[in-house]
């Protein structure tokens, strides 16, 4: 640790956190970009946690919607009630899609609302005209984060967090290469042959699994916590929507980190020329003020349910709570109320100017790519081998250690693995929608400062 570094806060957890022996800090305020940790330390939110905090903390026109909410009608039990907000809430979802969707699904977190995604899929293979049952496959890609219940591990293509648990995964499930065009993109090769190649190799898993089998190919438009913010190629989802149309299988997005804002426009797929059958939206649904997530079912996966038998075989206790989603409306609110999305874009511009102004030439930084606010760098050993650290190393960890130990402290959200294996690191930045330049130029000062520290302190 430098001299400029100060002493973390200790405290002793009594929950059952990742990391059981690591110290964890803390946080005992959070107001704006900021929070405060138990030892009076202010942190510059420059990841929003997990990419959640899209308005930033503490507001209060939320806190208000919420008491609001509290004293009105906390819950209700949504197999036979409807509530105002939750109505409201899913019917702005529906209109930011110009019509493409036609009713919302509200979860509780990201991983149930892949779990529910895929099941909606399911059915309505079972409910079509013929029904076609034989479908019971998902064809996802390496390198894809879609959750933590087993349903959405079986779907996921992370290696790690799969690892151990590989013999309880679902086995109808297969993977196809990731788009990811800093690893996969061959020498010479150009975007428009290496997405055509990654349609091929699609379609020959179609071929491979038995076309008729498959109920949807999962992918996500940006792909976040398994990589750090690779965005697709030009016209990949495009391709990919064209071999899930060869084959009668829906295309399923995963937009819980990249959408609802995340990436300039409400929906990343606004920027593709592509409309998914079903999307899965979380974290910046709530800003991270209470947990919810949601599922968006096309017009043409609800018609057929319309048709068949008039369900959706499927929920939960906590579904479309009143509470929750009466503090996700307001967030989207003021995302609308104060054109935040205006900013997303024109702050994403800058921060990645600033990032490759500073840091495009880091010897350690191999690649750094993004979108809006949402912004990843890859580390290397080697960059012209794009050779990895070894995991065991644990660089990202170490440069988000060294983030906030720092002065200024900044919170910045570390991930490992790459599409093909476990090795590589790379850190997340997520600001808030309503982040300065001010604050952008410090995030980027003090993230070239602990990527120094890290490598100094560790290799
Ligand atoms: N899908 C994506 C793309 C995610 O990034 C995540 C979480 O990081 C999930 C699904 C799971 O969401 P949750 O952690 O809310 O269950």
């Amino acid at each position: 640790m430098s001299s400029t570094s100060q002493p973390l806060a200790q405290t002793k957890s009594a929950v059952l956190h990742r990391d059981l022996h690591r110290q964890t800090l803390e946080i005992v305020e959070a107001q704006g970009s900021y929070f405060t940790l138990s030892n009076g330390r202010r942190i510059l939110d420059a990841s929003g946690g997990a990419a959640v905090s899209c308005i930033g903390h503490g507001n209060l026109q939320v806190q208000k919607a919420i008491a609001d909410q509290v004293v009105q009608v906390d819950y209700t039990v949504s197999l036979f009630f409807t509530n105002k907000p939750a109505e409201q809430l899913c019917r702005m979802m529906i209109d930011s899609t110009a019509g493409s969707m036609a009713r919302v699904f509200i979860a509780n977190s990201g991983s149930e609302a892949t779990d529910a995604a895929a099941k909606l899929a399911r059915q309505y293979f079972l409910e079509l005209d013929p029904p076609q049952p034989q479908r019971i496959r998902f064809i996802a890609r390496n390198g894809s984060y879609h959750g933590n219940t087993l349903g959405a591990l079986s779907i996921s293509g992370h290696k790690a967090r799969r690892a151990i648990y590989e013999p309880m995964l679902l086995p109808n499930i297969s993977h196809v290469s990731a788009c990811n065009a800093y690893r996969g993109l061959a020498p010479d090769e150009t975007d428009e042959s290496y997405v055509e190649r990654l349609a091929d190799e699609l379609d020959n898993e179609f071929q491979r699994v038995g076309p008729d089998t498959v109920c949807a190919f999962v992918a996500e438009p940006i792909v976040g916590a398994a990589l750090g913010c690779v965005p697709a190629s030009l016209g990949y989802l495009k391709a990919m929507r064209k071999i899930c149309d060869k084959y009668g299988a829906l295309l399923m997005l995963d937009e819980v980190m990249c959408g609802m804002g995340r990436t300039g426009t409400t929906h990343a797929w606004q920027q593709e020329d592509v409309v998914p059958d079903i999307q899965t939206v979380g974290k910046t649904l709530g800003g991270g003020y209470l947990p919810i997530a949601g599922v968006l079912a096309s017009n043409k996966v609800i018609d057929v349910l319309d048709k068949g038998t008039g369900q959706f075989v499927h929920g939960q206790t906590y579904q479309a709570h009143p509470t929750v989603c009466a503090a996700a409306l307001e967030v989207q609110r003021i995302i609308a109320a104060d054109d935040l999305l205006a900013n997303v874009k024109l702050m994403g511009e800058y921060l990645e100017r600033a990032l490759r102004n500073k840091l495009g030439d880091h010897p350690h930084v191999g690649n750094i790519r993004g979108r809006g606010l949402f912004w990843g760098l890859e580390f290397v050993y080697d960059r012209q081998a794009k050779e990895p650290f070894p995991v065991t190393l644990g660089l990202a960890l170490a440069i988000h250690d060294e983030a906030l130990a720092h002065e200024p402290g900044i919170m910045i959200y570390p991930g490992t693995g790459s599409a093909d294996g476990l090795q590589g690191d790379h850190v997340i930045l997520a600001p808030a929608y309503n982040v300065t330049k001010v604050e952008i130029d410090m995030i980027v000062q003090a993230l070239g400062n602990a990527i120094d520290s890290a490598l100094t302190r560790l290799v």
